[in-house]
Parts: C-alpha cells; sequence; structure tokens
C-alpha cells in the first residue's frame, strides 16, 4: 500500500495531480456548500439541479451520507462541548479530529440527538436518492471514476489515477474537514464570543475552503458566508454567490454588520478577525465606541428557536 503510493506519487503525471486537485475542490464544496451550509444550516435555499449537483459532490468526499453527516452536525451545534456532542473538543484534539468515529458515540450523543429535528431533510427527495444508493454512488464517485478516468483522458496508470486522484485526494480532504472539528476548536482567536471553544483559523480557513471562521460561524451559525470577511479565503462563498448569480441559489442568509459589531462588544475577545485590514479594525472600533449600549437577546438571535 505504501509502496503503491510511493510509485504514484513520484510517477503520476501532473495532469493527474492537477485532476486530483480539481476534484478535492468539488469534493470540498459537496460539503461545505452542501452538507453543512445549505442542509445543515438552510443558510440559503437552492434549487434542484444545484442540490443535485451538491449531492454528487458529496458522494465524491464520502464522509457519510447527508442525512447522517447533517443530523452529527447539528447536535455539534446544539450540544457543543457536553458528552452530547459527537466530536466534544474536550475529549482532546485526535478524538475532534478522527477518534469520534472510530468509536461508539457516547450514549448522550443519542439521548440528546433524538430532540435534534432532522425530519425536513428526509423531505428532499436528492437526500432520500443518496441514502438509498449511497454504496453504490460513493463507490463510482469517490473511488472507480477518479482512478480511472485520468487513463481515458490522458493515459495515466490505473495504479497512479487511484493512489493519486482516488485515495490521496479522499485522505487530504478527509483531514482537512476533520480540522474545522479540531484545530478550528482549539488554537485562534475569539472575537465575537469568548466564552465558547471554536476559534478563527486562517490555516483551516484555507484547507477548508472557507470553514476555519468557527467562532463567527458558531455564533451566527444562519450566515451562508460563515464569516464576515466576504470572499476573502472562502472558495465555498464565491461559489454560492456565482450560483445565486446564475439562478441557482436564492435566499442568501446574512447577519447585519451592526448586529456582528454590538455582538463582538458584548462576547468577543476584543481582537479582531486575523483578515482584516488596519482601516477595517479602526472603523469597527469608531462604531463600536459610538453604540456602547446592550444588545437585545433577540436582535443577536433572530433565528435561535
Ligand atoms: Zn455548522
Ligand atoms: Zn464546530
Amino acid at each position: 500500500m505504501f509502496y503503491g503510493m510511493y510509485v504514484a506519487v513520484f510517477h503520476a503525471m501532473w495532469r493527474t495531480w492537477l485532476f486530483a486537485f480539481v476534484l478535492g475542490q468539488f469534493a470540498g464544496l459537496g460539503v461545505t456548500a452542501g452538507a453543512h451550509r445549505l442542509w445543515s444550516h438552510r443558510s440559503y435555499k437552492a434549487r434542484l439541479p444545484l442540490r443535485i449537483v451538491l449531492m454528487l459532490f458529496n458522494c465524491l468526499a464520502c464522509q457519510n451520507d447527508l442525512y447522517e453527516w447533517t443530523r452529527d452536525h447539528r447536535v455539534h451545534h446544539k450540544y457543543s462541548e457536553t458528552d452530547a456532542d459527537p466530536h466534544n473538543v474536550n475529549r482532546g484534539f485526535f478524538f475532534a479530529h478522527v477518534g469520534w468515529l472510530m468509536c461508539k458515540k457516547h450514549p448522550e450523543v443519542f439521548r440528546r440527538g433524538k430532540s435534534v429535528d432532522c425530519s425536513d431533510l428526509l423531505q428532499d427527495p436528492v437526500i432520500r436518492f443518496q441514502r438509498k444508493f449511497y454504496l453504490p454512488l460513493t463507490g463510482i464517485l469517490c473511488f472507480y471514476l477518479p482512478s480511472v478516468l485520468p487513463h481515458y483522458m490522458f493515459g495515466e496508470g490505473y495504479a497512479n489515477g487511484f493512489f493519486v486522484a482516488a485515495m490521496t485526494r479522499y485522505v487530504f480532504s478527509l483531514n482537512f474537514t476533520w480540522l474545522v472539528n479540531s484545530a478550528a476548536h482549539m488554537w485562534g482567536n475569539k472575537p465575537y464570543d469568548k466564552n465558547i471553544s471554536p476559534v478563527e483559523n486562517a490555516f483551516v480557513s484555507f484547507v477548508a475552503i472557507g470553514e476555519g471562521f468557527h467562532n463567527y460561524h458558531h455564533t451566527f451559525p444562519w450566515d451562508y458566508r460563515t464569516s464576515e470577511l466576504g470572499w476573502k479565503i472562502n472558495l465555498t462563498s464565491i461559489f454560492i454567490e456565482f450560483m445565486a448569480y446564475i439562478g441557482q441559489a436564492y435566499d442568501l442568509k446574512t447577519v447585519p454588520d451592526h448586529v456582528v459589531k454590538k455582538r463582538m462588544i458584548r462576547t468577543g475577545d476584543g481582537t479582531k478577525d486575523c483578515f482584516d485590514s488596519i482601516e477595517n479594525r479602526q472603523a469597527h472600533s469608531d462604531h463600536a465606541h459610538a453604540h456602547p449600549e446592550e444588545v437585545p437577546y433577540e436582535e443577536v438571535f433572530p433565528h435561535r428557536e
């Protein structure tokens, strides 16, 4: 296995690496724009063709079917950092990263998980279809096609296709997703809410195409951008905005700037997001001093149950 990987890594064509990289972006979008921002948080709406594309991208990622991924994620948000959180970061980096997938779930995850409503998911025929045919779909999309397509497109060997475009790409994209649950719950700053473990982490944002602004995301989970910084290091937001431009996505939810700023004053750790410019920082702090009053609970959590 490792010898096969070694041979593939040093003998694969650059086209195969490029192909693997592009597939990795598609797989990533299937998780970030699909499983996460569309189905878990309903932060925007998508027409049927886009939902089908995202479902197929999601099969390419092979990270459990959409129903299961979304259920785990909603439970993670509702019971963050408790025994009921499927990847509770209080149990350490390894557990939050991958360990949670290797052992039985804590009984609290099942008990509390029952209170999280996921009935809306099964009303979507795209999710029902994926769940019904998940094994053949992921077998073909995540492993078979990435192995053989480089051969048909530009004459690459099957083994190189398998080790580079299927396995190496898969291992990287799994780890990049898992970093959101581990590193982005441990290392970074907390400009929006210092009382929770999620942080802003530039590296995770970069590799997880926009999902490392995790302190913002846990504070305002319904915002389709998962950040207040727009397109910056956020391929997923660019993709959703492009889909809105061509009419495939609509009802994109955001949080007004003044609500974000007020929340930062009330619960933030006083730092600014790692990517924000000095000018913005100055403008924000001027604005902050002009409105030092407390924010009503409803305004901060307009969508909270
Ligand atoms: Zn989330
Ligand atoms: Zn989280």
